[in-house]
């Protein structure tokens, strides 16, 4: 009904989620709020409930409890780049983003998104013959298309080459100054420091830390936020992949 929409100021309103794969709790009664034109960094160690949370904030999964409201409403569109983003084999790039203009409206220029992502030059490339690094740019350029409210990215940085990590990171800064809210996971600490408004550090399912990366260099005694997430976190209790 119409009475429930989060304030017109939020972006993403998640409150109390909690969840589990069978015995094993993933998240733990976590509580976030994103506005619009902000950007949250969630950082913490392999298996510590990022993508799991990232996919309740995307709303591609439900939690066990809690509750995600996405601006206005359903009718509030969310980009999810996933952690490993899949396309059809047999389609080219161009074809591949054209497709999915029909998800969002009539005349959604894709060669917009090619360029900001980057892949211009390999349009008429089948998706197949892209390297891991440039489907992960096609599949931002997915989660860009008809230029969404909030955009959610899991491990965006991935597999990029250095100049492009910089480059994704300025195209997420353009999309907050544009007013978009943006979440995303990130080990890239560097440019998590340079870009992020908020840091949320993860750790077994729970938040441990949250700031500013300022705040948190700070309250960690550290020099930079790469050294205060080694001071937050428990590294040793890192569950492989
Ligand atoms: P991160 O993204 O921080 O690496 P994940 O959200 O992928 O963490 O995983 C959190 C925990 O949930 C891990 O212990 C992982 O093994 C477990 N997990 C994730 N997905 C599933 C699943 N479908 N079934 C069982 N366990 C899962």
């Amino acid at each position: 009904s119409e009475s429930v929409s989060a304030p017109s100021h939020v972006a993403i309103e998640a409150t109390g989620l909690s969840h589990a794969f069978g015995d094993v709790v993933v998240l733990d009664d976590v509580t976030l709020s994103v506005e619009p034109g902000e950007i949250v960094a969630l950082v913490g160690p392999n298996g510590s409930g990022k993508t799991t949370l990232l996919q309740f904030l995307s709303k591609v999964r439900a939690p066990d409890s809690g509750t995600v409201t996405i601006g206005a409403g359903d009718r509030t569109r969310v980009g999810y780049l996933p952690q490993r983003p899949e396309f059809r084999e047999g389609f080219t790039v161009a074809d591949t983003l054209r497709f999915y203009t029909q998800f969002v409206e009539e005349g959604v220029d894709i060669g917009t998104t090619l360029d900001r992502v980057g892949l211009s030059g390999a349009a008429d490339r089948r998706v197949e013959a892209l390297s891991g690094g440039m489907t992960r740019l096609l599949g931002l350029g997915r989660a860009l298309v008809g230029d969404p409210d909030v955009v959610v990215l899991d491990e965006p940085a991935s597999g990029l080459d250095p100049g492009m990590v910089e480059r994704l990171f300025e195209i997420v800064a353009e999309l907050a100054d544009e007013g978009t809210a943006v979440v995303l996971s990130s080990h890239n600490l560097g440019p998590v420091e340079r870009t992020a408004d908020r840091v949320v550090i993860l750790d077994g399912g729970r938040f441990v830390a949250t700031g500013s990366p300022q705040e948190l260099v700070e309250s960690a005694g550290a020099t930079d936020l790469q050294t205060a997430f080694g001071a937050l976190v428990s590294t040793e209790e890192v569950e492989g992949r």
